[in-house]
């Protein structure tokens, strides 16, 4: 399948790699839009937000246990950051593989464009 964050997920493109589990993997955003953005992404390939069911959901939780730790270990978590998912053209969405911006490290602007 010709998606870029399938490739990035099996090491045919370099990122840098933030965390990694069985079912998730993060790595630095190539264009951040904030001191720390991270982009955590399923390891199994969804194409966004609209396919989520009651089948492959649970790997939403692991998309935010893998926040939580990554905020505690990069050392965000006290100050706060922000998780967005853009889905679909109006939502922003450019890269066909559901993934989830953790930003963080300066004081988020309410609301979005
Ligand atoms: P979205 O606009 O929500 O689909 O987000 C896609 C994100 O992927 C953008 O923030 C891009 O900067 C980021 N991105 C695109 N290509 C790469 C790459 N090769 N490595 C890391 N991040 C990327
Ligand atoms: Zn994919």
């Amino acid at each position: 399948m010709d998606c870029l964050f399938c490739k990035i997920i099996a090491g045919e493109i370099p990122s840098t790699k933030v965390f990694e589990d069985e079912s998730v993997y993060a790595f630095r955003d190539i264009e951040p839009q904030a001191p720390e953005h991270i982009i955590i992404v399923p390891k199994n390939h969804i194409k966004s937000a609209n396919e989520i069911t009651a089948e492959n959901s649970a790997v939403i939780a692991k998309i935010y246990e893998a926040a939580a730790k990554i905020a505690k270990e990069i050392g965000f978590a006290e100050n706060g950051y922000r998780i967005v998912n853009n889905c679909g053209v109006d939502g922003g969405q450019t890269v066909g593989h559901i993934h989830f911006h953790l930003l963080a490290g300066r004081n988020l602007q309410w609301p979005p464009g």
